[in-house]
């Protein structure tokens, strides 16, 4: 099998509400906004990628990397990781098209991704992954509905200025749904957007003092409470405290997450296979981890394809614990994160997310929504 061409959209789809995320403070997001891209081969089969892309910022980015693919064989990820690997010396964010060389290798065995690479199960347990700072009784509001939906986990945002307003609103979900459900909380703290809304900066001192609160609150694990690169201040925290330190989701290529783990600066780590590594890597990454007795819960909140892509290797790795399901109405919907797809995805009855049996990706592309809310720019 050969790749014969590619093609790409800058596809910005509606969502059913405006979706304030915490770590773009000050700006709402109207759209579901991506590059899509779509290789097609000799075989006929077409396989599928996108990253996330607010105002057609990559849209260079598959012409330029057509060259390297086009007539090569697809299986030969090695050879193209290495490729994506020197696409970032100069400033572009590549990773994410070898998800699509992962759905044409499915498709071309008939096989979905996860069964090519291990397959460890065929369902996560999923935890609903919310997006926005709201008040602590609309939280508890909120996570009440949640927990009646069938979720037995749930991550909340804690990036107020004051520590109180962080806990106020952890103590408000927690007297809510009581002592069964696991929370886990995020302070996107890695990887500051700056310029717009305000957004507290924490340091070590902070990260120390609120873990501890949180260590009461029975919190199961704080994502990201320093800079993606404070080796030192993460691995001092995650040895101080017995709630779960996790982060990752924008560190980059197998030597970021090398050094997370030899330091020990996280219990649970997080790539993302279309922002940080590619799924080869991400099972290199969780091979690492759990030489070190360490967790891999793969970042997913980017939209409905790059949901998918990580969730194959959550199905093809033994040390993953909770598929994240980024989930807050109404903003952010399953049909608004997954809307170029056929079909969103949900949990089942017991709260898991099942790993779909079609080959590749195992997801089905709209073409014709793609079309409809989409530039082709290739
Ligand atoms: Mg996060």
């Amino acid at each position: 099998m050969k790749i014969t061409d590619a093609e790409a959209y800058v596809c910005h789809m509606p969502l059913a509400e405006p979706f304030y995320p915490t770590w773009i403070p000050g700006i709402p997001s109207m759209n579901n906004s991506f590059l899509l891209v779509r290789l097609l081969t000799d075989e006929g089969l077409d396989g599928f990628a996108a990253a996330p892309a607010f105002l057609g910022e990559l849209r260079g980015v598959p012409e330029l990397l057509k060259v390297f693919l086009v007539e090569r064989d697809p299986f030969q990820v090695e050879h193209f990781t290495k490729v994506f690997r020197s696409a970032k010396a100069v400033g572009i964010r590549a990773w994410f098209m070898e998800i699509a060389l992962w759905d044409l290798i499915g498709k071309a065995t008939g096989q979905p991704v996860y069964r090519l690479l291990g397959a460890f199960r065929d369902r996560v347990l999923a935890y609903a992954s919310t997006g926005e700072l709201r008040e602590p009784a609309r939280r508890a509001e909120d996570a009440l509905a949640i927990k009646e939906k069938g979720f037995k986990a749930i991550k909340l945002r804690i990036r107020s200025m004051d520590i109180k307003d962080d806990l106020a609103v952890v103590t408000a979900v927690r007297e809510a749904v009581g002592p069964d459900m696991d929370i886990m909380v995020d302070a996107n703290q890695a990887w500051p957007i700056h310029g717009f809304g305000e957004y507290p900066t924490w340091d070590l001192k902070r990260a120390m003092t609120e873990v501890k609160a949180l260590e009461e609150l029975g919190v199961l694990w704080l994502e990201e409470p320093l800079g993606m690169y404070d080796y030192d201040g993460l691995s001092t925290l995650t040895a101080s405290t017995s709630v779960g330190i996790s982060g990752g989701e924008l560190n980059n290529d197998i030597f970021d997450f090398r050094e997370l783990i030899n330091r020990r600066c996280y219990d649970v780590l997080q790539p993302d296979v279309t922002l940080a590594c590619g799924i080869l890597n991400g099972k290199k990454v969780a091979g690492m981890a759990e030489a070190a007795g360490l967790i891999v819960n793969p970042h997913t909140w980017t939209n409905g394809i790059g949901f998918a892509a990580n969730l194959q290797l959550m199905g093809a790795i033994p040390n993953c614990t909770f598929c994240e399901f980024p989930y807050d109405p109404p903003g952010w919907t399953p049909e608004g994160r997954d809307a170029m797809l056929s079909r969103p995805f949900d949990i089942d009855d017991e709260g898991f997310v099942r790993l779909p049996e079609a080959p590749g990706l195992g997801i089905e592309v709209d073409m014709e929504k793609v079309r409809a809310h989409g530039e082709k720019v290739l």
